[in-house]
């Protein structure tokens, strides 16, 4: 059954203290009981906030990215292996601040999909179009190549395992936020697609979030569209309040 789920991206920011009081805060007000609430803190973090939300149902962790490789002498990365033994569910692959900083690509992105498969971690893939290439008119095919380059190669199992979060590039930390109908647009494509590589219950079944300047004010509309099934949201997730808005507008 495709969820309704709300990823806090905490990116690199807060202090140890700011994070456990962060993840508290949002934790003592009241959430709605059917969206499932993942925190992505810094890594560092991720031990300790998955400890407090192991207390709550329909509350999970996502690191912010996986090594490509499982383990080995490759100094400061952090494997999916290391990741799912803290008992974290989540792992965020692809997310456009790696894929621009980091040159990752769709070739290596693959890979990475396929250690946090193999170490049972679910994947919330990150796709979405630069400015230019909105203008252009070529974002459809551009989001279907990150897609199908990364992921169909998936079997229908495990396929089953990955949660497409679209956020375009334009739209991320800028305060620009899609407008409902052209998030829409996408995620309809997004669904399609699934449904012409797989068939119609996965794509029915795949949790498809937006994520771009996400923010209370917008959320409420964003989430009233037919294929829109949650956010992945930056800024507004590192205020409780504005976090816990967001997860209560559906
Ligand atoms: C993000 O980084 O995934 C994101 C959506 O950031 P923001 O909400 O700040 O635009």
């Amino acid at each position: 059954m495709k969820k309704n789920i709300v990823v806090g991206n905490w990116k690199m920011n807060l202090k140890k203290i700011d994070a456990i009081n962060l993840v508290n805060n949002v934790l003592s007000l009241e959430l709605l009981d059917d969206v499932e609430v993942v925190f992505a803190p810094s890594s560092i973090y991720l031990s300790k906030v998955n400890e407090i939300c192991s207390h709550y149902s329909s509350v999970n962790t996502a690191s912010q990215d996986i090594s490509f490789n499982n383990n080995g002498a490759y100094t400061g990365e952090v494997s999916a292996e290391m990741v799912r033994s803290l008992g974290v569910k989540y792992t965020i692959i692809g997310h456009s601040e790696r894929r621009d900083y980091f040159n990752e690509t769709n070739k290596e992105l693959k890979k990475k999909v396929d250690l946090a498969i193999l170490n049972d971690l679910k994947v919330i893939f990150c796709c979405g179009e630069s400015q230019k290439q909105r203008e252009s008119g070529e974002y459809f095919h551009y989001i279907k190549s990150q897609i199908s380059e990364s992921l169909f190669h998936l079997d229908n199992k495990h396929f089953s395992k990955i949660v497409i979060a679209y956020e375009p590039i334009w739209a991320i930390g800028t305060g620009k936020t899609a407008s409902p109908d052209q998030v829409e647009e996408v995620h309809k494509y997004i669904r399609g697609i699934i449904k012409d590589r797989y068939n119609e219950s996965l794509a029915i079944n795949c949790s498809i979030l937006y994520g771009g300047s996400c923010n209370p004010s917008n959320s409420r509309e964003l989430f009233s569209q037919k294929n829109i099934d949650g956010g992945l949201i930056g800024g507004a997730s590192l205020n409780p309040q504005s976090f816990v808005d967001i997860i209560n507008s559906f």
